[in-house]
Order: C-alpha cells, then sequence, then structure tokens
C-alpha cells in the first residue's frame, strides 16, 4: 500500500485532537478489545483473504454499483456481497462524500471522519469504533488488494448518510439528503397515503372513512408532524375523506386541495364545517395544476372535464416526481379519466402507480398501465371485501406488463422510501 505513513499519522492525529477525543484511551481500548498475537492475526488474515478470494469470484458476476449523491463511484477494488452485506473500499467511498480517511500503519487500523464523526475500522473485526463507542458489524471488514473494504451501510449510516439498496440492478445509493417516503396505509377498503416529502413538509392525499382518523392522526403525530402542509382530498366518497374532519381538526393545514365537485353527504360536510374551522387556504384543483417546488414538483393530471357521470372520474390523480422517482396517484379514477389523461398527451410513466379505484375492473385498463408502464403497484384494499377488489383481470394485466403488486390487505402499510435516484418498498 503506498502511503506516506507519517502524514497519515498526523493527519490522524489531527482529527482526534480536533474532535477532543482521548486517542490514548481509545487505543488502549482497542487493544483491551482486539489485540491478539500477531502471527495469530496474520494466519487469520491471510485466511480472510484466501475465503474472500475464493468467494469474490462468485460475486464478482454481481457487479455492485454505488452512487453517491447520484453520481456513480469508479472504485479501486470492486465492491462484494459477504452475509448480506455490502463491503466498499473505504477510502474511495468515504472520500467522495467529504470523509478524511486515513490508515494508522503501525496499529493497522482506519479510521475516517467527517463534522465531528470519527470512526476507526479495524480488519477481521465484527466491531467498530464511533467517537469511542463501540458499535457491532452485520461482517468484518477485510483486507484485500491493499484497500480495507467496510460494510456500507454501517459505516454510512455511522456518519448520518441514507443508503437505499436496489437488488433489481445491484446499486447501492449513499446520500446526504433526506428521502421522499411515501406511505400507502392500510386503512380496509378505503385510500390514504400519507408523504413525508424530501424538505422537511408533508403531505396526506385521502384520509380513508371516519373511523379511520384517529389511528391517522395518531400514525402522523408518531411520524414526528404536528403540521401538514398539503393535503389533497381527491373527490367526496366517504372512503377518501370520511377521516378528513377528525383530521383537519387535529392539525394546522397549510393549502386544503380538491376538485370542484359538491356532494350531499354528511361526511362531506362535515368535511367542509372542519375546513371552515382550520383556517387554512383551500384551492380546487384540475389538470393543470402543479406545485413546483425543488426538488419536487406535483403535478394534477385529472379531473380535465367540468362534468362527468360518475363522482370517481372527478378524482384528482397527482403525479409526484422527486428527480428519478415518479409516484402517480391514480385515487379512483376510471377508464374515462384514464384515457383522456392518454390522450390529453400528458406524461403519464412513474414508478410507482397507486391503482385507481382499489383495483376494480373500472380502472388501470391496458393502455393506462402501458402508458404508466410503473414497476411497482399498490392496490389500497380491505381484507375479504365485498366487493371481491382487487379484480383477477387487472392483477394479471399488471404480471402481464411485468410490474409487482403490492397490496395492503396482504401486506399491511406500504412504503415507497426514494432518495431521487433509486426507490424501494418496504413494509412497516
Ligand atoms: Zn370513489
Ligand atoms: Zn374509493
Amino acid at each position: 500500500m503506498k502511503l506516506n505513513i507519517k502524514k497519515e499519522a498526523r493527519r490522524f492525529t489531527h482529527f482526534a485532537f480536533r474532535l477532543n477525543l482521548n486517542k490514548a484511551n481509545v487505543a488502549r481500548d482497542r487493544k483491551r478489545n482486539f489485540l491478539c498475537d500477531k502471527t495469530v492475526t496474520a494466519g487469520i488474515i491471510m485466511l480472510a483473504i484466501t475465503v474472500f478470494m475464493l468467494s469474490y469470484a462468485a460475486f464478482a458476476t454481481y457487479d455492485v454499483k454505488i452512487l453517491v449523491n447520484g453520481e456513480r463511484v469508479q472504485t479501486s477494488t470492486a465492491p462484494y456481497i459477504e452475509n448480506g452485506s455490502t463491503l466498499i473500499p473505504l477510502r474511495d467511498v468515504f472520500e467522495t462524500l467529504g470523509a478524511e480517511v486515513v490508515w494508522d500503519d503501525e496499529d493497522r487500523f482506519a479510521a475516517a471522519a467527517k463534522d465531528g464523526i470519527l470512526v476507526q475500522i479495524y480488519p477481521d473485526s465484527g466491531r467498530f469504533i464511533k467517537n469511542g463507542q463501540e458499535i457491532e458489524l452485520p461482517a468484518p471488514p477485510k483486507i484485500t488488494n491493499d484497500r480495507i473494504m467496510v460494510p456500507l451501510r454501517a459505516l454510512s449510516e455511522a456518519f448520518g448518510y441514507n443508503v437505499l439498496w436496489s437488488g433489481d440492478d445491484y446499486t447501492v445509493s449513499i446520500t446526504d439528503t433526506k428521502v421522499l417516503k411515501v406511505h400507502f396505509l392500510d386503512c380496509g377498503q378505503a385510500d390514504c397515503a400519507f408523504v413525508e416529502l424530501p424538505d422537511g413538509k408533508c403531505m396526506l392525499i385521502d384520509a380513508a372513512e371516519s373511523s379511520f382518523g384517529k389511528t391517522l392522526e395518531a400514525y402522523i403525530r408518531d411520524k414526528g408532524y404536528t403540521h401538514i402542509d398539503y393535503v389533497i382530498a381527491t373527490h367526496p366518497h366517504s372512503d377518501h375523506i370520511g377521516g378528513m374532519a377528525h383530521i383537519l381538526e387535529s392539525f394546522s393545514v397549510g393549502t386544503f386541495y380538491m376538485p370542484n365537485v359538491p356532494h350531499t353527504t354528511k361526511t362531506y360536510e362535515k368535511m367542509l364545517d372542519a375546513l371552515v374551522g382550520n383556517e387554512c387556504e383551500c384551492v380546487y384543483i384540475s389538470t393543470g395544476y402543479d406545485i413546483e417546488i425543488e426538488p419536487y414538483s406535483i403535478k394534477v393530471l385529472s379531473p380535465l372535464l367540468e362534468e362527468y357521470i360518475r363522482m370517481n372520474n372527478y378524482s384528482a390523480v397527482t403525479k409526484l416526481s422527486y428527480k428519478d422517482t415518479q409516484v402517480l396517484f391514480s385515487a379512483d379514477a376510471e377508464a374515462t379519466a384514464e384515457e383522456e389523461m392518454i390522450n390529453g398527451g400528458f406524461d403519464l410513466t412513474a414508478d410507482i402507480l397507486k391503482a385507481g379505484h382499489h383495483g376494480s375492473l373500472t380502472s388501470t385498463t391496458h393502455r393506462y398501465l402501458s402508458a404508466v408502464s410503473p414497476k411497482d403497484v399498490v392496490i389500497s384494499v380491505g381484507r375479504d371485501n365485498s366487493y371481491g377488489f382487487p379484480a383477477s383481470a387487472v392483477l394479471s394485466q399488471i404480471e402481464a406488463i411485468g410490474a409487482r403488486v403490492h397490496r395492503t390487505d396482504l401486506e399491511g402499510n406500504i412504503t415507497a422510501v426514494s432518495d431521487g435516484y433509486i426507490y424501494v418498498i418496504e413494509n412497516e
């Protein structure tokens, strides 16, 4: 390894001093925990390298890609997966993230420092040290090709970075910005999505039936929000706006959006009363209305017409874009509205589609699916619902285009997390 040891050691001492760490104590702790016979250590390292070299051949075909804030990092040694952990060359990745990385050749450990965080990593140890505290590692760091390879997620999270892994294309994405989280909530035979936006704001799209109001309030508070920036009531059916009155009574709201279609139900009137009490701004939305807030946008694609025969087609259909990730919320839009959107020439493409009208036959036509071309389709649907949703024909169409189906009745809450470059779908 080509290293200017003295220079590196000086730099490391400087970090330790700057971070007000007692290096001597840390070193003593380290020695207590890690010191062992040098011959044994050398033997273990040789064995580990041999095991690694043998196993590497199996991993090499995967060609793990690493993105740091969207830019691909060219690594001097190829990353590989071991025990479910991705091991990456420490210096290549963490220097790209702005950390300073040094190697202490005398005591044989690597140190990386950034923003008051100092980590020390020891080859073949199941633990690393963060600001003097020992933390378990899922896989021990390894030396290969004169590089120290470290478990990516544990080290990245130690510095507070976000790490997302896409098994589709073997890509790891590390970012130091906030992520987008779209929670499709398991709310029975109804619809409700809570969105945590990457600028710290939040948005609620529908609030399910009134019986879900308190659960939803608790969910939002649990996520740390006391104010909802954007609320969209897609259309006045009770399975979408039932819980809205409770939400409007429980939170301050920035702007409330809904299509311009009145209804005569008690649920609708209760929502209007709560709106008056909330004093939020109210906006009618239709095709062409955009909420553009860098680095994301929310575009309204429907309703396009002023009148429809069926209430569901008044649904506010919105497309949320955050850099490379798009989510299309179809509410209860049916084939009529879907056709208008296609004929309107809008860019409907989205990674994730919330299927229209709970997966019923009235929606998610083949033409619409082809235009959206989603990789993942979420269906908000109640367990053993009396409507027989989702329709098996809809499920087969989704399967036919090669998209994955996620159902709230089978999976519970479904969360899509995106850092703007890749996204993952998780179950809560
Ligand atoms: Zn409806
Ligand atoms: Zn509905």
